[in-house]
């Protein structure tokens, strides 16, 4: 007998059975069946007698004697009702449908454990349609006091494979195979988190014989499930450093150290120095970094790729730093021009609207070395974009970009550059462990100095007036304002008809020659979009009406208010990405979060959370718990929505342990061959060929 085997082997499952099991719920093998787990679980721990029932206690279970059964006729049709008691009382079962069926199959006088929702009626407890077992029965079964209750369909039901029918097939599974389950972990980690043994452990989750034992075993449960994914990105991340060679940044030049001790116009923040020490690290170690840069909006990643990419030039190589829009691409164009100033280092951009001429002129100066670093956007990833030595590609805001586009900066040299990904959508640590496990993680997590927080309120639609009152006194202060309206695809007409009508309004309310007021969205050309928000950064309009196109990441230091229309159609991330757009200059800063009255219990939370923190990983956090994993960007393609048991927030610590534990292992034995591992080896050979574990991204 073996786990591998078709369900049919299990006594009781028809071959139609089985195929309606694998067409609704996947399950083919006995394996599969046995790691069908309940979602949860009726606690049969206790009996109730007759006399101690309460008016709220809502399920119950008793043993008792039916003593007499009877059909009385109601207003349509009729019901059975049995006379129930104990030593102590009597009560009655009631049925509604089934009636001559059940009359038939009723024993008079025999002991029964009866369990159902209690009603009270008439003076009387009953039960309608409880379940009923013969005690004679009840005994031989496995024995269980928490009766699990699993995930079924509709279909299912309908067709006879009720919760009961799967607890049979489980148990009969269970003591077929009992003995063929095969332990999956080595005793020094069983021994370690003191687990429960697999065999039990399954067991246990089927039929939990307690409380206690039912949280063991899906400890062990989600602790292996957490451990071969942490296993197999580990694995990945270790051979990947030792198969994948890199370029060796081994000096520390002038570009680098002229530009930081001459051109830095700031002390990096501590978050920022180790940082660069890891990066560091990783380039001059001969292997191939991968790594992710998570950062807060304005925690000033910017700086730590310029002085990367210095490192790769001093050492004789290119760079190059990809954002996802035009805007973006320039702004970084820009500030690293800037930045750079008085060293010699070409700097070029790269974008859809570059002219054919300057393009041909930037593709040569690419191959023939002379052009150091190239900003730009997906137009980087041309055919005809060939680097002389391309050492380094900088990803920003990563989320933007697919698998396939990372891949293809890859492809671009006989060896890969580095990569470093930046990304200011921070992601809950353990999250992140699950998503990106085989990336190098490096974290900002401390802002600029003398950064004030953004002031944010919450203002219903009504309080408009007063909130153009103060939009009036801080342009007299010489500030400027944001105002962003959503854009949602599924109701984008209305959306830009929103836009529209509030442009109108406050053209009405802020009058020119006095404000000047620029409008961007998705729909203008690109060229008057760049025209419209080159006005408002060189501060000849003092209000800004978009849609969500700012949230790319301009900086325009001087805009000190940002304003909200309908924010609770926004996500938090997305209220986060755009809250970091003001707060950039020494200035107070100020958020306003408009929303109608009517809100939903999420909406709230949201604007809630918004109020109370800045802090992107708090922010993070409680989207991830409000949102699930599922709808955080990035998570979309990686397993962490396929687990079976664990739950990638709840059970995070269970995710450290079990990351810990697979790192310690691969250092320790990376192959897996030494004999205490063998256990593990097996498993995860079986799981990689079955393809149970997933393949992460990249
Ligand atoms: P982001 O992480 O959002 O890309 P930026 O790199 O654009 O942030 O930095 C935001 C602002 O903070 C910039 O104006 C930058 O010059 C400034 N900045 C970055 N690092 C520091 C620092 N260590 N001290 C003071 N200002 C800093
Ligand atoms: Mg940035």
């Amino acid at each position: 007998m073996n786990l591998d085997y078709p369900i049919t082997y299990v006594k009781g499952i028809s071959v139609q059975r089985a195929t309606l099991l694998y067409t609704e719920l996947g399950i083919k093998t006995c394996n599969d069946l046995l790691n069908f787990f309940p979602f949860r679980y009726i606690d049969r721990t206790n009996f109730y007698r007759i006399k101690d029932l309460q008016l709220n206690s809502s399920e119950v279970q008793i043993v008792g004697k039916i003593t007499n059964v009877k059909s009385i006729a109601q207003k349509r049709g009729s019901r059975l009702v049995a006379t129930f008691q104990d030593a102590s009382g009597s009560m009655e079962l009631v049925w509604f449908r089934g009636q001559k069926w059940i009359k038939d199959s009723l024993k008079i006088n025999t002991p029964y454990v009866v369990y159902g929702k209690l009603n009270h009626y008439n003076g009387f407890f009953s039960i309608p349609h409880p379940e009923m077992e013969l005690v004679s029965e009840y005994k031989k079964k496995l024995q269980t006091k928490m009766q699990p209750v699993y995930p079924s369909t509709e279909k299912l039901t309908n067709s006879g494979i009720s919760n009961k029918l799967m607890r049979a097939y489980i148990q009969n599974l269970l003591q077929q195979f009992y003995d063929g389950i095969q332990e999956s972990l080595s005793y020094q980690i069983i021994d370690d988190f003191t687990l429960m043994h697999k065999r039990d452990a399954l067991l246990n989750v089927h039929f939990p014989k307690s409380q206690e034992n039912l949280a063991k075993a899906q400890y062990r449960l989600k602790f292996e499930e957490l451990f071969f994914i942490q296993l197999q990105l580990v694995r990945k991340k270790l051979i990947n450093k030792n198969k994948i060679k890199g370029f060796v940044f081994k000096n520390v030049g002038d570009n680098f150290n002229n530009f930081y001790n001459k051109n830095l116009p700031f002390e990096l923040t501590n978050a920022q120095k180790r940082v660069l020490k890891e990066i560091r690290k990783d380039v001059a170690s001969g292997a191939h970094m991968n790594r992710l840069l998570q950062g807060d909006v304005g925690s000033g990643k910017t700086i730590v790729a310029l002085l990367t990419m210095l490192l790769a030039i001093d050492n004789g190589f290119q760079a190059t730093i990809m954002a996802p829009t035009e805007i973006l691409a320039n702004q970084h164009y820009v500030a690293v021009s800037e930045l750079l100033q008085g060293l010699n280092i070409k700097v070029d951009i790269l974008t859809g609207s570059v002219k054919t001429k300057k393009r041909r002129e930037i593709h040569a100066n690419l191959e023939d070395g002379s052009l150091h670093i190239l900003v730009g956007t997906h137009a980087l990833l041309e055919d005809k974009v060939k680097y002389r030595n391309l050492g380094i590609a900088i990803i920003d805001e990563q989320h933007r970009f697919g698998v396939a586009q990372r891949s293809k900066l890859w492809m671009k040299n006989e060896m890969p550059p580095h990569i470093l990904v930046m990304t200011a959508t921070p992601i809950p640590r353990t999250l992140a462990m699950s998503v990106y496990g085989d990336l190098d993680i490096s974290m900002i997590d401390e802002l600029p100095p003398g950064r004030k927080e953004v002031k944010t309120v919450h203002r219903f639609d009504s309080n408009r007036l007063s909130v153009f009152k103060f939009l009036k006194d801080e342009i007299a202060k010489g500030r400027q304002v944001y105002v962003v309206y959503p854009l949602i695809q599924e109701s984008e007409a209305m959306d830009y008809k929103d836009l529209m009508d509030g442009y109108e309004s406050i053209s009405r309310e802020f009058l020119a020659p006095k404000y000047q007021i620029s409008i961007v969205h998705g729909k203008m050309k690109p060229a008057d979009k760049e025209y419209e928000m080159q006005r408002f950064v060189r501060g000849e309009t003092q209000i800004m009406v978009a849609t969500t196109v700012i949230e790319v990441g301009v900086n325009v230091p001087n805009a000190s208010v940002m304003i909200i229309e309908s924010s609770e159609r926004f996500g938090l991330s997305q209220l986060h990405q755009l809250r970091g757009r003001v707060g950039r200059g020494a200035d107070q800063s100020y958020c306003i979060l408009l929303s109608s009255f009517k809100l939903s219990a999420e909406a709230k939370t949201r604007l809630k959370t918004m109020v109370e923190t800045s802090d992107g990983f708090k922010i993070a956090e409680v989207d991830l718990k409000l949102r699930g994993p599922g709808n955080i960007m990035g998570t979309q393609q990686s397993g962490v929505l396929n687990l079976k048991i664990a739950d990638v927030v709840k059970d995070s610590q269970i995710l450290v342990s079990a990351r810990n534990t697979a790192i310690d292992i691969l250092q320790d034995d990376p192959n897996l061959s030494k004999k205490e591992n063998l256990p593990i080896n097996k498993a995860f050979t079986k799981m990689s060929k079955s393809s149970k574990i997933w393949s992460n991204i990249s």
